[in-house]
């Protein structure tokens, strides 16, 4: 009988790893905004500023930089949508306010979650966008995939920090 002790879960892994150097930091803190996006640490999670007006939460005085500005600023992504194909350079409008809507709401959900670059490349034909949680790009995918069908597929890089998600359609 073979063992099971040496089961991999790779997203389990690369979730520790992603975010819980980023979250100790603002753990062992107390609630703090983020001096760059305006996100708040609020009870050990990041929330919009938006969402922390709503909820009449008053801004924290301790500032920091989020863990997502971090990126930003360092150029590090968690994740990569790679969208080529014909449709996309036929339907690249509606196809880029798709996905930015997208990202509207998971950001909305978790601030920490956002698209880094946006390239357009071979005259419209290739989008390739970064984002900061490889959980946002699966979702980028998952939203492409429900509205116009077409090929999805998952790739983790070395060592299964990053994720590229390509979706392709003629
Ligand atoms: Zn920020």
């Amino acid at each position: 009988m073979r063992s099971q002790k040496s089961y991999t879960n790779t997203t389990f892994t690369k979730r520790v790893d992603h975010e819980g150097g980023e979250h100790r930091e603002a753990r062992a803190g107390h609630n703090a905004v983020c001096k760059t996006c305006g996100a708040v640490f609020e009870n050990k999670h990041w929330i919009s500023g938006m969402r922390a007006r709503a909820l009449h939460i008053a801004p924290p005085k301790e500032t920091v930089e989020c863990p997502a500005c971090k990126q930003v600023a360092a150029g590090t992504y968690g994740g990569e949508v790679i969208i080529d194909g014909k449709f996309y350079a036929e339907h690249h409008d509606e196809i880029d306010s798709l996905l930015r809507n997208e990202e509207l709401r998971a950001r909305e959900d978790n601030p920490i979650s956002r698209i880094m670059s946006w390239n357009a490349k071979k005259g419209l034909d290739t989008l390739d966008i970064e984002t900061t949680t490889d959980h946002l790009a699966q979702r980028l995918g998952h939203v492409l995939k429900k509205a116009y069908s077409g090929e999805l597929q998952y790739n983790f890089s070395h060592e299964n920090k990053v994720v590229r998600v390509s979706w392709h359609r003629d």
